[in-house]
């Protein structure tokens, strides 16, 4: 299905949801402008008019803004998500533009995940504004067969699940993908050793023994050996000085996308990582970095020949963060810059006026000694000095939702007020948007940070409470302001000094006020049948108050010195015989990750 008939047929869907009668709003692509950007107008009148966009995605997104306008929500990804308003044709009067502040507003698959777990967040996406999808890798197995697998599961048993599985499930959201219209991008790793014929990820990974004697020149050579870096074909990089090691590369690249050209964006990343390149005299020669952005230039000059126009996105992080020193894009327009601070704090936002104050200095490169930067300013120092080599187009690839939100401060509050304040300093930083490389299934205790992220990304300025109210509000309905007021305690629980590891002492008493503060807001927790949505939100949390106070069990035990394990026992039996009545909401496999790391 092509994105307007799909975009004319959600307008119908929810007209009659929410007006009812024959809908007489016409769509239209007004097809300008640069494809990646989404310029919207609506202009309706008594239920009659028109919904412009600058291209068909566009288009999608305004209908579902011309029903947030009405008053509607969408919340979270599948059913039970969104709260719809009823209005009479008279009463549908939207006149407004929309021009979102970044280019690019996307989500990347990691986590755990089930087709249907991807094609419901790719949905969702056009109704919060956002307008990417990346899924990551070539057939995205390695987090397809964490959920078909059920990973680390005492209660689920494995499901049989193959590559060909995975190739199945990746066409079919690639299918969803396009039928919203979003920029699709793919790949990232894997480019080091897939060309080869070695498989990166997975079960089924390749091993060391697997290397075939003529490829074993081309690999980095590391601590006097070549081969895979730590026996993980992921980790490995090449020996880049060679230029046949370089050719294998960019040829396939070339040739993937000379059958996938249904890609917008392609990710040609090096190998994930730190400190794991080659170590051979000609490759010493040069950063990194520099033998990185000579290859994006010959794989330009072959894309170029072959007529392929597919953009190119390149990574800077690990070992890449340092800036080529002599080497720059000769074709800036086939390429756009991702910056990944992977090793950030969460805790704090990255973009304040300190960090960039404190960007003058930081260390510089020295093979295979590097540690990640330890402050904002380091991060943005590096940031800075690419910008000042390279001007191509950008955008940042950050990892808020991933182990943070489990592990880091689980009320979800903490991360949303930083997401709040990132999201909106990204023009500060010189990049136009952002990439969120997370887990798909991060909506328990609540949907705001992705909710926060949306809006933010689009240009909202309106202040985080209010977005938080609204967001909320819709998700919980009438209980939403004793339920915010809850999560609000959770945070500053979760953000204790003790709590934070800064100090062992007083964690025993914090953790018992965080038992009373969970007793009463189960015991406040009134199931209305208001409607399904905040039915749904309900349950959620009343699911999360559960784990919490299991969890605040095994901690308060622990904290006091004595033997947690039968508290454990219970919390992950817990988990993993409720799994799935929480499936598409919690990622239950990193949710044990990030309890782990306090019990
Ligand atoms: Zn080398």
């Amino acid at each position: 299905m092509q994105t307007l008939e799909y975009a004319n047929s959600e307008l119908n869907k929810y007209y009659a949801k929410v007006v009812g009668g024959a809908c007489g709003i016409r769509l239209k692509n007004a097809a300008s402008g640069h494809p990646f950007d989404d310029r919207i107008t609506i202009d309706v009148e008594k239920g009659k008019g028109t919904i412009e966009g600058s291209n068909e995605r566009a288009v999608l997104i305004g209908v579902y803004k011309f029903f947030y306008e009405l008053g509607c929500r969408f919340v979270r990804p599948g059913k039970d998500g969104e709260i719809l308003v009823r209005r009479s044709a008279e009463n549908c009067n939207v006149k407004k533009t929309y021009a979102p502040k970044c280019r690019y507003r996307g989500i990347c698959s990691e986590g755990a995940i089930s087709e249907e777990n991807v094609t419901e967040m790719v949905e969702w996406l056009p109704k919060i504004g956002m307008n990417s999808y990346f899924l990551q890798f070539v057939d995205g197995h390695l987090f397809f067969e964490k959920w078909y697998r059920h990973k680390e599961s005492s209660s689920l048993p494995p499901e049989p699940y193959s590559v060909a599985a995975s190739r199945r499930h990746y066409a079919d959201a690639v299918e969803a993908i396009k039928r919203c219209g979003l920029i699709f991008q793919s790949v990232g790793h894997g480019w080091t050793t897939e060309p080869l014929g070695y498989v990166t990820y997975g079960d089924t990974c390749s091993r060391d023994e697997d290397i075939q004697p003529r490829h074993r020149p081309l690999f980095a050579l590391k601590d006097g050996r070549r081969g895979f870096f730590d026996d993980k074909p992921g980790d490995t990089q090449l020996c880049y000085s060679n230029s046949e090691a370089r050719a294998a590369v960019t040829d396939g690249i070339v040739a993937y996308l000379r059958s996938h050209p249904e890609t917008d964006m392609l990710h040609f990343w090096l190998a994930d990582g730190i400190n794991n390149h080659c170590e051979c005299e000609a490759c010493k020669k040069r950063l990194p970095s520099e033998w990185y952005v000579t290859m994006l230039n010959e794989l330009d000059k072959k894309l170029t020949k072959e007529r392929i126009d597919t953009k190119i996105v390149f990574l800077i992080y690990c070992d890449l963060l340092f800036a080529p020193r002599d080497v720059t894009l000769e074709n800036s327009d086939r390429f756009v810059m991702m910056y990944a601070p992977i090793a950030r704090n969460y805790f704090q936002t990255l973009y304040t006026d300190e960090n960039f104050a404190a960007a003058v200095s930081a260390p510089p490169y020295v093979r295979n000694r590097n540690r990640h930067p330890q402050t904002g300013g380091e991060y943005l120092y590096y940031l800075q000095e690419w910008q000042k080599k390279i001007r191509c187009d950008s955008f940042v690839f950050d990892y808020h939702l991933m182990t943070f939100p489990y592990g880091g401060e689980p009320s979800f509050t903490k991360i949303s007020r930083i997401l709040y304040e990132d999201m909106g300093a990204l023009e500060k930083a010189g990049m136009n948007g952002n990439v969120s490389c997370q887990l798909q299934r991060i909506f328990l205790p609540t949907p705001l940070p992705t909710y926060v992220m949306a809006e933010r990304l689009f240009g909202s300025n309106r202040s985080f409470e209010k977005i938080e109210t609204e967001c909320l509000g819709a998700a919980f309905g009438e209980q939403s302001g004793k339920i915010t007021e809850f999560l609000h305690k959770a945070e500053k629980f979760y953000l204790a000094a003790c709590m934070r590891g800064e100090t062992a002492a007083g964690r025993a008493d914090v953790v018992e006020k965080y038992e009373q503060l969970l007793e009463s807001a189960r015991a406040g927790l009134s199931f209305t049948d208001e409607n399904k949505t905040v039915d749904r939100s309900l349950k959620n949390l009343e699911y999360f108050i559960e784990m919490q106070r299991l969890f605040a069990a095994a901690l308060k035990r622990k904290a006091s010195g004595e033997n947690n394990d039968e508290e454990k026992r219970a919390l992950f039996r817990f988990l993993d015989e409720r799994e799935l009545s929480v499936q598409p909401y919690e990622d239950t496999l990193f949710r044990k990750e990030g309890l782990k790391s306090w019990i």
